[in-house]
Protein backbone atom coordinates (compact mmCIF):
# COMPACT_ATOMS: atom_id res chain seq x y z
CA UNK A 1 0.00 0.00 0.00
CA UNK A 2 2.83 2.19 0.58
CA UNK A 3 3.07 4.66 -2.24
CA UNK A 4 3.83 8.17 -2.69
CA UNK A 5 1.81 10.90 -3.52
CA UNK A 6 1.81 14.96 -3.15
CA UNK A 7 -1.56 17.21 -2.02
CA UNK A 8 -2.52 20.57 -1.33
CA UNK A 9 -5.26 20.02 0.37
CA UNK A 10 -5.63 19.45 3.95
CA UNK A 11 -4.83 21.70 6.93
CA UNK A 12 -3.04 20.26 9.87
CA UNK A 13 -0.97 17.04 9.46
CA UNK A 14 -2.62 13.68 10.49
CA UNK A 15 0.23 12.64 12.84
CA UNK A 16 1.93 15.10 15.37
CA UNK A 17 5.17 13.65 14.40
CA UNK A 18 7.22 11.83 12.15
CA UNK A 19 8.13 8.19 12.22
CA UNK A 20 11.80 7.43 12.47
CA UNK A 21 13.96 4.72 10.29
CA UNK A 22 14.63 2.39 13.46
CA UNK A 23 10.84 2.88 14.97
CA UNK A 24 9.28 1.84 11.36
CA UNK A 25 11.71 -0.82 11.16
CA UNK A 26 10.79 -2.26 14.97
CA UNK A 27 6.72 -1.80 13.98
CA UNK A 28 7.11 -3.29 11.02
CA UNK A 29 8.11 -6.50 12.15
CA UNK A 30 6.22 -6.76 15.00
CA UNK A 31 3.38 -5.77 12.77
CA UNK A 32 4.27 -8.84 10.88
CA UNK A 33 4.74 -11.38 13.88
CA UNK A 34 1.54 -10.20 14.87
CA UNK A 35 0.16 -11.00 11.22
CA UNK A 36 1.38 -14.61 11.71
CA UNK A 37 -0.40 -14.98 15.30
CA UNK A 38 -3.10 -13.67 13.53
CA UNK A 39 -3.08 -16.21 10.58
CA UNK A 40 -2.64 -19.20 12.74
CA UNK A 41 -5.95 -18.37 15.02
CA UNK A 42 -7.64 -18.64 11.28
CA UNK A 43 -7.35 -22.43 11.07
CA UNK A 44 -9.42 -22.96 14.05
CA UNK A 45 -12.13 -25.68 14.64
CA UNK A 46 -15.20 -24.40 16.72
CA UNK A 47 -14.35 -27.22 19.28
CA UNK A 48 -10.40 -25.19 19.39
CA UNK A 49 -12.18 -21.80 19.82
CA UNK A 50 -14.00 -23.19 22.74
CA UNK A 51 -11.08 -24.87 24.17
CA UNK A 52 -8.83 -21.49 23.82
CA UNK A 53 -12.13 -19.62 25.21
CA UNK A 54 -12.16 -22.06 28.34
CA UNK A 55 -8.48 -21.60 29.08
CA UNK A 56 -7.69 -18.00 28.49
CA UNK A 57 -10.75 -16.55 30.33
CA UNK A 58 -9.30 -18.19 33.39
CA UNK A 59 -6.04 -17.37 33.27
CA UNK A 60 -6.94 -14.15 32.13
CA UNK A 61 -9.25 -13.87 34.98
CA UNK A 62 -6.42 -15.05 37.23
CA UNK A 63 -3.71 -12.76 36.10
CA UNK A 64 -6.48 -9.34 36.43
CA UNK A 65 -6.68 -10.12 39.94
CA UNK A 66 -2.99 -10.69 40.40
CA UNK A 67 -1.90 -7.37 38.82
CA UNK A 68 -4.65 -4.78 38.46
CA UNK A 69 -5.49 -3.06 41.07
CA UNK A 70 -9.09 -2.43 40.05
CA UNK A 71 -10.18 -5.91 39.90
CA UNK A 72 -8.31 -7.13 43.12
CA UNK A 73 -10.64 -4.92 44.96
CA UNK A 74 -13.11 -5.68 42.83
CA UNK A 75 -13.38 -9.09 43.06
CA UNK A 76 -12.90 -9.58 46.61
CA UNK A 77 -15.92 -6.87 47.41
CA UNK A 78 -17.94 -9.28 45.76
CA UNK A 79 -16.48 -12.66 47.94
CA UNK A 80 -15.47 -13.74 44.48
CA UNK A 81 -11.88 -16.22 44.14
CA UNK A 82 -10.53 -16.46 40.43
CA UNK A 83 -8.41 -19.79 42.10
CA UNK A 84 -11.53 -21.46 42.10
CA UNK A 85 -12.68 -21.03 38.73
CA UNK A 86 -12.00 -24.65 37.04
CA UNK A 87 -14.29 -24.87 33.66
CA UNK A 88 -16.39 -22.65 31.41
CA UNK A 89 -19.04 -23.77 33.81
CA UNK A 90 -17.57 -21.51 36.93
CA UNK A 91 -18.02 -18.27 34.22
CA UNK A 92 -21.42 -17.51 35.39
CA UNK A 93 -19.32 -16.74 38.81
CA UNK A 94 -17.10 -14.46 37.33
CA UNK A 95 -18.36 -10.58 38.32
CA UNK A 96 -19.98 -8.86 35.46
CA UNK A 97 -17.90 -5.60 35.15
CA UNK A 98 -20.20 -2.47 33.91
CA UNK A 99 -20.00 0.87 32.39
CA UNK A 100 -20.27 2.63 35.28
CA UNK A 101 -17.83 0.93 37.39
CA UNK A 102 -15.38 1.46 34.38
CA UNK A 103 -16.02 5.29 34.46
CA UNK A 104 -16.29 5.92 37.70
CA UNK A 105 -12.65 3.69 38.40
CA UNK A 106 -9.67 6.18 39.19
CA UNK A 107 -7.07 5.78 36.21
CA UNK A 108 -4.18 4.27 37.70
CA UNK A 109 -6.06 1.24 39.27
CA UNK A 110 -6.92 0.16 35.79
CA UNK A 111 -3.30 -0.85 35.00
CA UNK A 112 -0.77 -2.64 36.60
CA UNK A 113 2.04 -0.86 38.52
CA UNK A 114 5.39 -1.41 37.34
CA UNK A 115 3.96 -1.80 34.11
CA UNK A 116 6.48 -1.43 31.17
CA UNK A 117 4.49 1.35 29.44
CA UNK A 118 3.59 -0.60 26.31
CA UNK A 119 0.01 0.80 26.33
CA UNK A 120 -2.18 3.39 25.84
CA UNK A 121 -4.76 5.28 27.45
CA UNK A 122 -8.21 5.15 24.94
CA UNK A 123 -11.32 6.89 25.47
CA UNK A 124 -15.03 6.48 23.88
CA UNK A 125 -15.85 9.84 21.86
CA UNK A 126 -17.72 11.38 24.86
CA UNK A 127 -20.95 12.20 22.81
CA UNK A 128 -22.59 9.50 24.40
CA UNK A 129 -22.32 10.89 27.74
CA UNK A 130 -19.79 10.69 29.98
CA UNK A 131 -16.76 8.96 28.51
CA UNK A 132 -15.24 5.46 29.28
CA UNK A 133 -11.25 5.24 29.27
CA UNK A 134 -9.09 2.18 29.81
CA UNK A 135 -5.33 1.19 28.32
CA UNK A 136 -4.57 -0.98 25.76
CA UNK A 137 -1.39 -2.80 25.26
CA UNK A 138 0.61 -2.33 22.50
CA UNK A 139 0.09 -6.42 21.84
CA UNK A 140 -3.74 -5.53 20.99
CA UNK A 141 -3.27 -2.54 18.71
CA UNK A 142 -0.95 -4.77 16.93
CA UNK A 143 -3.79 -7.85 16.84
CA UNK A 144 -6.53 -4.99 15.67
CA UNK A 145 -4.29 -3.53 12.82
CA UNK A 146 -3.17 -7.44 11.68
CA UNK A 147 -6.44 -8.11 11.63
CA UNK A 148 -7.44 -5.38 9.37
CA UNK A 149 -4.76 -6.06 7.10
CA UNK A 150 -5.64 -9.90 6.66
CA UNK A 151 -9.46 -8.99 5.73
CA UNK A 152 -8.06 -6.21 3.23
CA UNK A 153 -6.20 -8.57 1.79
CA UNK A 154 -9.09 -11.03 1.10
CA UNK A 155 -11.79 -7.89 0.41
CA UNK A 156 -8.94 -7.31 -2.53
CA UNK A 157 -8.78 -11.18 -3.64
CA UNK A 158 -5.17 -10.88 -2.55
CA UNK A 159 -4.73 -8.14 -4.76
CA UNK A 160 -4.93 -4.96 -2.33
CA UNK A 161 -5.94 -1.79 -4.03
CA UNK A 162 -2.75 0.20 -3.69
CA UNK A 163 -4.78 3.72 -3.75
CA UNK A 164 -6.05 4.81 -0.47
CA UNK A 165 -7.72 6.85 1.44
CA UNK A 166 -8.52 7.03 5.10
CA UNK A 167 -10.71 9.64 7.18
CA UNK A 168 -10.59 9.05 10.16
CA UNK A 169 -11.02 10.58 14.04
CA UNK A 170 -7.49 11.98 14.67
CA UNK A 171 -8.11 12.92 18.86
CA UNK A 172 -4.98 11.26 20.52
CA UNK A 173 -7.05 9.07 22.55
CA UNK A 174 -9.27 8.02 19.84
CA UNK A 175 -8.86 3.93 19.10
CA UNK A 176 -8.89 4.50 15.44
CA UNK A 177 -6.18 7.28 15.78
CA UNK A 178 -4.32 4.77 17.64
CA UNK A 179 -4.94 1.82 14.83
CA UNK A 180 -4.10 4.57 12.25
CA UNK A 181 -0.63 5.10 14.07
CA UNK A 182 -0.20 1.54 13.75
CA UNK A 183 -0.97 1.43 9.66
CA UNK A 184 1.89 3.77 9.46
CA UNK A 185 4.21 1.14 8.97
CA UNK A 186 2.56 -0.02 5.50
CA UNK A 187 0.22 3.79 4.16
CA UNK A 188 2.10 6.86 3.65
CA UNK A 189 1.10 9.51 5.98
CA UNK A 190 -0.58 11.54 3.47
CA UNK A 191 -3.38 9.21 3.19
CA UNK A 192 -4.90 10.02 6.55
CA UNK A 193 -7.04 12.87 6.65
CA UNK A 194 -9.02 14.17 9.95
CA UNK A 195 -12.85 13.62 10.08
CA UNK A 196 -13.25 17.33 11.26
CA UNK A 197 -12.24 18.40 8.32
CA UNK A 198 -14.73 20.55 6.21
CA UNK A 199 -16.49 18.26 3.76
CA UNK A 200 -15.51 20.87 1.18
CA UNK A 201 -12.26 19.54 1.49
CA UNK A 202 -12.75 16.07 1.68
CA UNK A 203 -14.33 16.05 -1.86
CA UNK A 204 -11.29 17.78 -3.04
CA UNK A 205 -8.97 15.53 -1.87
CA UNK A 206 -10.84 12.53 -3.75
CA UNK A 207 -11.05 14.28 -6.61
CA UNK A 208 -7.31 14.81 -6.11
CA UNK A 209 -6.54 11.37 -5.33
CA UNK A 210 -8.97 9.23 -6.94
CA UNK A 211 -8.77 6.42 -4.30
CA UNK A 212 -9.94 2.86 -4.77
CA UNK A 213 -9.84 2.09 -1.33
CA UNK A 214 -11.39 4.64 1.22
CA UNK A 215 -11.90 3.93 4.82
CA UNK A 216 -14.02 5.79 7.18
CA UNK A 217 -17.40 5.98 8.76
CA UNK A 218 -20.94 6.05 8.06
CA UNK A 219 -21.46 9.47 9.02
CA UNK A 220 -18.37 10.86 7.37
CA UNK A 221 -19.11 9.22 3.67
CA UNK A 222 -23.16 9.90 3.80
CA UNK A 223 -21.77 13.54 4.02
CA UNK A 224 -19.57 13.33 1.56
CA UNK A 225 -21.92 11.41 -0.95
CA UNK A 226 -24.61 14.17 -0.37
CA UNK A 227 -22.32 17.06 -1.52
CA UNK A 228 -21.18 15.11 -4.26
CA UNK A 229 -24.60 14.03 -5.33
CA UNK A 230 -25.91 17.79 -4.79
CA UNK A 231 -23.06 18.92 -7.27
CA UNK A 232 -23.46 16.19 -9.61
CA UNK A 233 -20.45 14.52 -9.38
CA UNK A 234 -19.72 10.65 -9.03
CA UNK A 235 -16.93 8.98 -7.65
CA UNK A 236 -16.03 6.01 -10.16
CA UNK A 237 -12.72 5.31 -9.11
CA UNK A 238 -13.14 3.95 -5.43
CA UNK A 239 -13.74 0.04 -5.48
CA UNK A 240 -14.00 -0.64 -1.73
CA UNK A 241 -15.31 1.79 1.06
CA UNK A 242 -15.13 -0.08 4.26
CA UNK A 243 -17.24 1.59 6.79
CA UNK A 244 -16.89 1.00 10.77
CA UNK A 245 -18.00 2.33 14.34
CA UNK A 246 -21.72 3.51 13.44
CA UNK A 247 -24.74 2.25 12.16
CA UNK A 248 -25.09 2.60 8.16
CA UNK A 249 -29.09 2.84 7.33
CA UNK A 250 -30.07 2.05 4.06
CA UNK A 251 -30.57 5.89 2.89
CA UNK A 252 -27.24 6.56 3.80
CA UNK A 253 -26.06 3.35 2.12
CA UNK A 254 -28.48 4.25 -1.13
CA UNK A 255 -26.88 8.08 -1.10
CA UNK A 256 -23.43 6.02 -0.96
CA UNK A 257 -24.09 3.80 -3.95
CA UNK A 258 -25.01 6.74 -6.00
CA UNK A 259 -21.88 8.66 -5.12
CA UNK A 260 -19.57 5.60 -5.18
CA UNK A 261 -21.17 3.82 -8.06
CA UNK A 262 -19.02 1.25 -8.71
CA UNK A 263 -17.74 0.85 -4.93
CA UNK A 264 -18.14 -1.97 -2.59
CA UNK A 265 -18.91 -1.70 0.43
CA UNK A 266 -17.94 -3.42 3.83
CA UNK A 267 -18.34 -3.13 7.21
CA UNK A 268 -16.22 -4.14 10.19
CA UNK A 269 -17.77 -4.02 14.01
CA UNK A 270 -15.69 -2.29 16.32
CA UNK A 271 -15.68 -0.74 19.73
CA UNK A 272 -13.61 1.58 21.79
CA UNK A 273 -13.50 -1.28 25.04
CA UNK A 274 -13.35 -4.21 23.15
CA UNK A 275 -11.21 -3.31 19.77
CA UNK A 276 -12.03 -6.01 16.78
CA UNK A 277 -15.61 -7.44 17.17
CA UNK A 278 -16.66 -8.98 14.15
CA UNK A 279 -16.75 -8.22 10.30
CA UNK A 280 -19.28 -8.55 7.58
CA UNK A 281 -19.30 -12.26 5.99
CA UNK A 282 -18.56 -11.61 2.52
CA UNK A 283 -20.64 -14.19 0.86
CA UNK A 284 -23.81 -14.42 3.02
CA UNK A 285 -24.03 -10.77 4.47
CA UNK A 286 -24.75 -10.45 8.49
CA UNK A 287 -21.61 -10.34 10.51
CA UNK A 288 -19.23 -13.00 11.75
CA UNK A 289 -18.06 -12.91 15.70
CA UNK A 290 -14.00 -11.92 15.92
CA UNK A 291 -13.97 -14.56 18.71
CA UNK A 292 -10.01 -15.18 17.83
CA UNK A 293 -10.10 -12.10 20.15
CA UNK A 294 -12.99 -12.04 21.97
CA UNK A 295 -15.03 -14.32 24.15
CA UNK A 296 -18.74 -13.32 23.88
CA UNK A 297 -21.60 -13.95 25.36
CA UNK A 298 -24.99 -13.22 23.90
CA UNK A 299 -27.99 -13.24 26.03
CA UNK A 300 -29.35 -16.60 25.76
CA UNK A 301 -26.17 -18.29 25.72
CA UNK A 302 -25.65 -21.21 28.96
CA UNK A 303 -23.73 -18.42 30.58
CA UNK A 304 -26.21 -15.68 30.06
CA UNK A 305 -29.28 -16.32 30.45
CA UNK A 306 -32.46 -14.32 32.32
CA UNK A 307 -34.81 -11.93 31.30
CA UNK A 308 -31.70 -9.06 31.66
CA UNK A 309 -29.09 -10.90 29.87
CA UNK A 310 -26.91 -8.85 27.90
CA UNK A 311 -24.31 -8.67 25.82
CA UNK A 312 -21.11 -9.42 27.73
CA UNK A 313 -17.77 -9.49 25.90
CA UNK A 314 -14.13 -10.28 27.18
CA UNK A 315 -11.58 -9.27 25.87
CA UNK A 316 -9.30 -12.03 25.52
CA UNK A 317 -5.76 -10.32 23.87
CA UNK A 318 -5.52 -6.66 25.65
CA UNK A 319 -3.67 -7.26 29.18
CA UNK A 320 -3.28 -3.37 30.38
CA UNK A 321 -7.04 -3.37 31.25
CA UNK A 322 -8.86 -6.34 31.01
CA UNK A 323 -12.21 -6.19 29.88
CA UNK A 324 -13.86 -9.32 31.84
CA UNK A 325 -17.53 -9.95 31.11
CA UNK A 326 -18.57 -6.17 30.26
CA UNK A 327 -21.95 -5.24 29.58
CA UNK A 328 -20.65 -1.73 28.78
CA UNK A 329 -21.32 -1.68 25.10
CA UNK A 330 -25.22 -2.46 24.93
CA UNK A 331 -25.14 -3.30 21.79
CA UNK A 332 -28.45 -5.24 20.98
CA UNK A 333 -27.34 -8.34 18.33
CA UNK A 334 -29.31 -10.77 16.55
CA UNK A 335 -27.95 -14.54 16.55
CA UNK A 336 -28.35 -16.29 13.19
CA UNK A 337 -28.88 -19.27 15.10
CA UNK A 338 -27.09 -21.50 12.62
CA UNK A 339 -23.88 -22.00 11.52
CA UNK A 340 -22.80 -19.44 8.61
CA UNK A 341 -23.17 -21.39 5.04
CA UNK A 342 -19.64 -20.00 4.16
CA UNK A 343 -18.45 -22.57 6.69
CA UNK A 344 -16.44 -20.25 9.03
CA UNK A 345 -16.60 -21.37 12.82
CA UNK A 346 -17.07 -17.85 14.14
CA UNK A 347 -20.60 -17.51 15.59
CA UNK A 348 -22.63 -15.57 13.09
CA UNK A 349 -25.14 -12.94 13.95
CA UNK A 350 -27.68 -10.92 11.29
CA UNK A 351 -26.96 -7.58 12.26
CA UNK A 352 -26.23 -5.18 14.82
CA UNK A 353 -29.79 -3.51 15.61
CA UNK A 354 -28.61 -0.44 17.10
CA UNK A 355 -26.89 0.04 20.29
CA UNK A 356 -28.64 0.85 23.17
CA UNK A 357 -27.93 4.85 23.59
CA UNK A 358 -29.75 4.75 20.28
CA UNK A 359 -32.50 2.99 21.72
CA UNK A 360 -36.01 4.88 21.82
CA UNK A 361 -37.70 4.15 25.10
CA UNK A 362 -41.47 2.69 25.17
CA UNK A 363 -43.99 3.82 27.43
CA UNK A 364 -44.01 0.57 29.08
CA UNK A 365 -39.58 1.35 29.85
CA UNK A 366 -39.03 -1.28 27.35
CA UNK A 367 -36.66 -0.28 24.18
CA UNK A 368 -37.13 -0.46 20.78
CA UNK A 369 -33.89 -0.21 17.92
CA UNK A 370 -33.76 2.90 16.57
CA UNK A 371 -34.13 1.20 12.79
CA UNK A 372 -37.75 1.31 13.59
CA UNK A 373 -37.64 4.98 12.74
CA UNK A 374 -35.44 5.80 10.65
CA UNK A 375 -37.12 4.17 7.90
CA UNK A 376 -40.06 6.54 8.01
CA UNK A 377 -38.24 9.91 7.32
CA UNK A 378 -36.29 8.09 4.77
CA UNK A 379 -38.52 6.85 2.37
CA UNK A 380 -40.39 9.84 2.33
CA UNK A 381 -39.48 11.29 -1.16
CA UNK A 382 -39.30 15.50 0.03
CA UNK A 383 -36.64 14.61 2.93
CA UNK A 384 -33.05 14.65 1.28
CA UNK A 385 -31.54 14.04 5.17
CA UNK A 386 -32.95 13.80 8.39
CA UNK A 387 -32.30 13.77 12.23
CA UNK A 388 -34.32 11.98 14.98
CA UNK A 389 -34.49 13.23 18.42
CA UNK A 390 -36.44 11.39 20.92
CA UNK A 391 -36.02 14.45 23.68
CA UNK A 392 -38.40 12.13 26.43
CA UNK A 393 -40.93 9.54 25.92
CA UNK A 394 -43.33 10.96 23.78
CA UNK A 395 -41.62 14.41 22.34
CA UNK A 396 -39.63 14.07 19.09
CA UNK A 397 -37.67 16.18 16.90
CA UNK A 398 -37.62 15.17 13.37
CA UNK A 399 -34.72 17.72 11.82
CA UNK A 400 -34.85 17.45 7.82
CA UNK A 401 -33.73 18.27 4.95
CA UNK A 402 -36.21 19.30 2.32
CA UNK A 403 -35.62 17.96 -1.28
CA UNK A 404 -34.75 21.59 -3.55
CA UNK A 405 -38.02 20.66 -5.37
CA UNK A 406 -40.20 20.94 -2.45
CA UNK A 407 -42.39 23.61 -1.42
CA UNK A 408 -44.53 24.74 1.55
CA UNK A 409 -47.28 22.14 1.14
CA UNK A 410 -44.82 19.08 0.79
CA UNK A 411 -43.30 20.28 4.13
CA UNK A 412 -47.00 19.76 5.56
CA UNK A 413 -47.73 17.09 3.99
CA UNK A 414 -44.40 15.48 5.39
CA UNK A 415 -45.36 17.00 9.37
CA UNK A 416 -48.54 15.07 9.19
CA UNK A 417 -46.78 11.36 8.32
CA UNK A 418 -44.45 11.62 10.43
CA UNK A 419 -46.87 11.86 13.19
CA UNK A 420 -49.39 9.41 12.04
CA UNK A 421 -46.17 6.89 11.22
CA UNK A 422 -44.70 7.02 14.56
CA UNK A 423 -47.63 7.20 16.58
CA UNK A 424 -48.86 3.99 14.64
CA UNK A 425 -45.27 2.46 15.08
CA UNK A 426 -44.70 3.47 18.74
CA UNK A 427 -48.00 2.89 19.54
CA UNK A 428 -48.48 5.50 22.14
CA UNK A 429 -49.38 9.15 21.70
CA UNK A 430 -46.57 10.81 19.90
CA UNK A 431 -45.71 14.82 20.09
CA UNK A 432 -43.76 15.26 17.27
CA UNK A 433 -42.22 18.71 16.02
CA UNK A 434 -40.43 18.72 12.06
CA UNK A 435 -37.66 21.15 12.09
CA UNK A 436 -36.50 22.54 8.48
CA UNK A 437 -32.73 22.81 8.54
CA UNK A 438 -29.92 23.86 6.25
CA UNK A 439 -27.63 20.29 7.22
CA UNK A 440 -27.61 17.87 9.53
CA UNK A 441 -23.65 18.48 11.07
CA UNK A 442 -22.15 15.84 13.60
CA UNK A 443 -22.32 16.88 16.84
CA UNK A 444 -19.27 19.49 18.19
CA UNK A 445 -15.93 18.14 18.47
CA UNK A 446 -17.19 14.62 17.39
CA UNK A 447 -17.18 12.95 13.86
CA UNK A 448 -20.46 11.25 14.54
CA UNK A 449 -23.24 12.10 12.66
CA UNK A 450 -26.08 10.03 14.79
CA UNK A 451 -29.48 9.54 12.79
CA UNK A 452 -31.65 8.64 16.14
CA UNK A 453 -30.09 10.76 18.85
CA UNK A 454 -31.87 9.72 21.98
CA UNK A 455 -32.01 11.62 25.59
CA UNK A 456 -33.36 9.02 27.26
CA UNK A 457 -30.82 5.96 25.64
CA UNK A 458 -27.74 8.46 26.93
CA UNK A 459 -28.93 8.98 30.64
CA UNK A 460 -29.01 5.02 31.04
ZN1 LIG B 1 -20.24 -16.44 6.74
Amino acid sequence: MRGSMSRSTGGDAFFPNILGAVELKTRTSRLHEALGRVIETQNWSEPQIRDWHETSVIELVRDAFKRIPFYREKYDRAGFDPDTLCSRRDFTRIPILTKDELRQAPRETLVSHGDDGEHAFVQTSGSTGVPVGLFVSRDALEWFTAVNTLLYYRWCDAHPLTNVLFILDSKPHNIDYLIADQLRTTVMEDRFLPTSEHTSILAEALRELEPEYLSSYPGTVRNLARYMIERGETGTYLRLIHLTSEMLDESARNAISQAFPEARLIETYTSTEAGFMGFECPTHGGFHLAEHNLFIELPGDDSNRGKDARLLVTDLVNRATPIIRYSGLGDILVPSGAPCACGNPLRHIRGIEGRQVDSILLEDGSWMSPYALTNIPANHPAVAAYQIIQHDMPRFEIRVVMNNRCGESDFEELESYIAREFTKILRYKVISVVTRVASIDPEPGHHKVPLVVSRPGRNV
